[in-house]
């Protein structure tokens, strides 16, 4: 049969509708995360049919669906979470939206929604953080929390894939995760539930993967623990930390040390915190000094199993365990419990091991506009 090209996103077509009741943003101490948002949001419609209609920037406001919509029955809803930053100028800088957009786009492939321009998409998020950018803080440590959003609303019941969908992006103005210092998080090693397994969805942003997470982080939380490590199969691979990338740091017998990270395998999902981190890291080690990171640095992609911290923490080799992810950036572990006992891991005086804060300095420097790096995005 004929193929019949239907429309991807036109930046070009966008309708902007102001606010006619601005709302006044609340004071930076007064943020508590993802529950503020700012005056406006963007919406697009896909039909199979019609493919993408016209982009909107509206007033913040309820969606109406139709109860019967594929997004409630059957979870076809997948999310992106990305930062705005705006400096004392004015300027407004987006981190890396390209990765974004593509781990937004193969999430979409894996659940039958429709693919769309990332280029076209980044356009359109940056007119909504520059027409809402009243709302970021300029204070330091605060950015603009984005949520690119794509649903399925067709509407009848039945699984197949969605002949309709709907694309949306709401902001929320954020504080620095840690207000008072950084705070080491105790992790429980979990072998009672996964995450994902292989050939499954946990490679992807699918809304999907995340309520399942919440009943495992509540008990691990009557324990005492903060987050989940989560492991995978008999030698207790480790994958990621609640919802982070996980990084370890060992001291070798030759006085490097190696930086580890578990490989993407389909079962971790690839961070943008965690891609930058590993670039980074591997910068360093070829002569693009980034300060606190030690000489003689070895960077590995590679399966970590509990054995493996177990021993390094026997042998007094184990410097350093920390989560990467956009809204906290790094986060300290200092404990990890497995098989009835904890793993005790060293941080720095200030809760912060070396490592963790030099990649924490140079990515906020990046993302502030602080250092100039083709990875901020001027809006
Ligand atoms: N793993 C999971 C399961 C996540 O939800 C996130 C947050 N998106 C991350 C890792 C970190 O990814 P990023 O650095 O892109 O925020």
């Amino acid at each position: 049969g004929e193929i019949i090209q239907t429309p991807d996103l036109d930046a070009s077509l966008l309708k902007v509708t102001k606010t006619t009741s601005p709302k006044t943003p609340l004071p930076p101490s007064k943020l508590v995360f993802g529950k503020t948002f700012t005056d406006h949001m963007l919406t697009i419609n896909w039909s199979s049919g019609n493919g993408w209609g016209n982009p909107e920037i509206k007033p913040y406001g309820k969606l109406e669906l139709d109860p019967s919509s594929t997004v409630f029955h059957y979870a076809f809803t997948l999310f992106e979470g990305m930062k705005a930053y705006r400096q004392e100028d004015g300027t407004v800088r987006l981190f890396r939206p390209d990765m974004n957009m593509a781990r937004m786009n193969r999430s979409a492939a894996r659940i039958a929604l429709p693919n769309f321009d990332g280029e076209a998409l980044t356009e359109l998020i940056k007119k909504l953080v520059v027409l809402d950018s009243e709302w970021i803080p300029k204070e330091k440590g605060y950015s603009l929390y984005i949520r690119p959003t794509l649903i399925g609303t067709q509407n009848a019941l039945g699984v197949g894939p969605s002949s309709d969908a709907m694309l949306f992006v709401i902001c929320s103005p954020v504080g620095p995760y840690y207000a008072s210092g950084f705070k080491p998080v105790q992790l429980l090693a979990t072998t009672k539930f996964v995450r994902a397994a292989p050939g499954g969805t946990g490679g992807y942003k699918l809304g999907a993967n995340y309520a399942p997470g919440v009943v495992p982080q509540a008990e691990a939380a009557k324990e005492g623990y903060s987050q989940n490590l989560w492991l995978l199969g008999d030698e207790h691979a480790l994958t990621e930390v609640g919802t982070m990338n996980l990084f370890v740091a060992f001291k070798k017998p030759d006085g490097s040390v190696e930086l580890v990270t578990p490989p993407l395998d389909d079962v971790v999902l690839p961070g943008v915190t965690r891609d930058s981190a590993l670039q980074l890291a591997r910068a360093h080690s070829k002569g693009e000094t980034i300060p606190g990171l030690p000489e003689k640095l070895v960077v590995s992609e590679r399966k970590l199993v509990m054995a493996d911290l177990v021993e390094a923490e026997k042998n007094g080799t184990l410097l350093e365990v920390f989560g990467t992810g956009t809204a906290a950036i790094v986060s300290p572990v200092d404990k990890i419990g497995y098989q009835d006992r904890d793993i005790i891991i060293p941080t720095g005086t200030d809760g912060l091991g070396d490592i963790a804060k030099g990649l924490l300095g140079r990515i906020t420097a990046i993302q502030t506009g602080e250092i100039d790096h083709p990875w901020s995005v001027i809006a």
